[in-house]
């Protein structure tokens, strides 16, 4: 697994384009400026980025487009990620701690019951 591509569940995957369309004339590389023709779209800041210049493989290209459940961030987006899932990982196991405790009480009430 390329350890560029984020899997997420099930989502609708980023835009990746081999060649222009109409509608994509305005993409602008944002490493190099260029138009892109070939090229992915960041999820999160919707910035264009050439394969190379995001620095990615045609292999990573395919299995983008066909596994619509993998993710790719441009490298500025991905920090930004990364750090968003650390806060909700030490949010669930708060959680599930205080899950613990609780079922815990639950346990005990049940047995002074019968
Ligand atoms: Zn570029
Ligand atoms: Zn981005």
């Amino acid at each position: 697994m390329d350890s560029k591509l984020t899997k997420i569940g099930q989502g609708s995957g980023p835009t990746v384009v081999y060649s222009a369309s109409a509608d994509k004339e305005k993409a602008k590389c944002s490493v190099c400026k260029e138009q892109v023709n070939d090229g992915v779209e960041c999820e999160i800041c919707e910035h264009w980025f050439h394969t190379p210049c995001a620095d990615l493989s045609k292999t990573t290209m395919k299995a983008l487009e066909e596994d619509k459940s993998l993710h790719w961030y441009c490298d500025g987006c991905r920090k930004g990620v990364v750090a968003t899932w650390k806060r909700l990982k030490e949010r669930q196991d708060e959680l599930k701690e205080k899950m613990g405790s609780i079922l815990k009480e639950v346990e005990g009430i049940e047995k002074t019951q019968t």
